[in-house]
C-alpha cells in the first residue's frame, strides 16, 4: 500500500514507526534464526503484550460500528448546525453510544 502521509504530523510519525517495524522484519526474516538465543528472542516477540495490542488495534478499528444518527434528532435546541453522530462502540451491542456526547440510541435488531 502506498500512502502520502506528512511525516511531520502525529499520524505521519506513527506510520514511520510502523514502517520501521516492517523494515526490521524484512531484514530479520533473511537472517539465521536458528541460534537458541535468537529463538528465545522470537518467542519473547510472539508473547509481547505491546505487539499483540498493536495487531489487535487494527482489527478493533476495522470492527468499529458504522451506525449514525442526525444530531438535530437529539440536540436541536442547543446547536445551530446539524451533523452526523457516529457510534463509538466496536463489536456486537444492543445500544449504540457516542463517547463524545454520551448520547445512546437503540440498535435495531434485524432477523
Ligand atoms: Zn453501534
Amino acid at each position: 500500500m502506498i500512502t502520502n502521509t506528512d511525516c511531520r504530523t502525529e499520524a505521519g510519525i506513527t506510520v514511520g514507526l510502523v514502517d520501521a517495524i516492517i523494515t526490521a522484519a524484512r531484514v530479520l526474516v533473511a537472517r539465521d534464526l536458528s541460534p537458541s538465543a535468537v529463538r528465545e528472542a522470537l518467542a519473547d516477540l510472539r508473547q509481547d503484550e505491546d505487539v499483540a495490542a498493536l495487531l489487535a488495534a487494527e482489527a478493533a478499528v476495522s470492527a468499529a460500528c458504522k451506525e449514525e444518527v442526525w444530531s438535530w434528532d437529539h440536540f436541536r435546541d442547543s446547536q445551530v448546525d446539524g451533523y452526523w453522530i457516529r457510534c463509538s462502540l466496536t463489536g456486537p451491542h444492543l445500544e449504540h453510544e457516542d463517547s463524545h456526547t454520551g448520547l445512546t440510541w437503540p440498535a435495531l435488531v434485524t432477523a
